[in-house]
């Protein structure tokens, strides 16, 4: 049989599962092997994760399970997305979809958000713990690397009203030799169809002379999607296999960005400690409307927010948010 969730189209036989080793083939039917498994649970602020425009400032519950569709050299979370989920049962939690939206609730957090490993290897699961989250009205988020079919695209913009897609470059021998995929036209064509359904950020972790090159390239893609897509542009730490490689400079790659903000008002250029470029800027008038800074390794943090709702207090101009500020001890915690 095949599956379906990913571009990869893996081919199950009877009683094997597929490269992301989180479903498998039962009976002729194609199963998830560790429902309702996650494997951590964590208070976050939702601009570590990063979203610098969906509900700024609030408090989010950080979700994983385990597996990945794809083979990142550089991956930060390899210890979650690479290792054999089956070696990691033991320690996996078991949590049901009622259950981890209470322990949200109960932690005050105003949103669950997926993080740590890619959503599509666990639709099912996922697709679950979203009734339960919508019945107590609390929105879903996601990261992903937008590696998806068409149909399981459509299925996380059901589930995620906000999600980051990670876009990590397009150069074909890149995709082939850093991510273990043969290209990233899926990618861009699952950024086009989630940002008609669901509020859309896009990341870019940047690896010196690997992708810094095709930053141009990117910004041209974002800007015939939606101009006013908030653009993450992530200094890699690089690890994983490519733990020995240097971290990119930050003045190189600012220099790159400077003239892609004519294009895309809203690109950011952190994950390192005191960026200046984690400032959102009105698009009309140029006021700083929301300040924030970074505190590196993913860590970011709302400081100041000036908007109106979703307008510029100088000009009255649109500020592009999902939502608007939701105070970080808005939720009750409850004991
Ligand atoms: S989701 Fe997993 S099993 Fe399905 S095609 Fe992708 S890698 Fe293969």
């Amino acid at each position: 049989m095949q599956c379906d969730y990913c571009e990869r189209y893996c081919r199950l036989e009877e009683g094997r599962h597929g490269f992301c080793r989180m479903y498998a083939n039962q009976g002729g039917r194609l199963v998830e092997r560790f429902p309702d498994k996650w494997c951590a649970y964590a208070v976050s602020r939702v601009e570590t994760i990063p979203f610098y425009h969906a509900y700024p400032g609030s408090r989010c519950m950080v979700v994983g399970t385990a597996g990945c569709n794809l083979d990142c050299r550089y991956c930060a979370n390899a210890y979650a997305a690479k290792e054999d989920p089956a070696s990691l049962a033991d320690i996996l939690l078991d949590i049901g979809p009622e259950q981890l939206v209470g322990l949200a609730r109960k932690q005050g957090c105003h949103s669950i958000v997926f993080s740590i490993n890619e959503p599509t290897v666990s639709l099912p699961t996922l697709t679950r713990v979203s009734r339960a989250a919508k019945a107590a009205g609390m929105p879903m988020g996601c990261l992903t690397n937008g590696y998806a079919t068409p149909a399981a695209t459509a299925r996380l913009g059901e589930i995620f009203s906000f999600v980051n897609v990670s876009l990590k470059g397009l150069d074909p021998a890149f995709c082939g030799d850093c991510l273990g995929i043969a290209d990233s036209a899926p990618v861009v064509r699952n950024i086009r169809e989630l940002s008609r359904v669901s509020h859309v950020e896009v990341t870019t972790p940047v690896i010196d002379g690997e992708n810094d090159h095709e930053l141009d390239a990117m910004a041209d893609i974002l800007a015939d999607i939606d101009p006013n897509i908030p653009w993450h542009v992530f200094r890699l730490l690089p690890t994983h296999k490519m733990s020995q490689r240097d971290y990119p400079n930050i003045e190189d790659i600012n220099q790159r960005l400077e003239k892609l903000r004519v294009r895309l008002p809203y690109l950011y250029f952190h994950n390192f400690i005191g960026s200046e470029w984690v400032g959102t800027r009105c698009p009309g008038c140029g006021a700083e409307v929301i300040t924030r800074h970074s505190l590196g390794c993913g860590g970011d943090k709302l400081d100041t927010f000036r908007c109106r709702g979703d307008v510029c207090p100088e000009c009255g101009g649109h500020i592009a948010l999902l939502g608007t500020r939701v105070d970080w001890n808005a939720g009750e915690v409850r004991a």
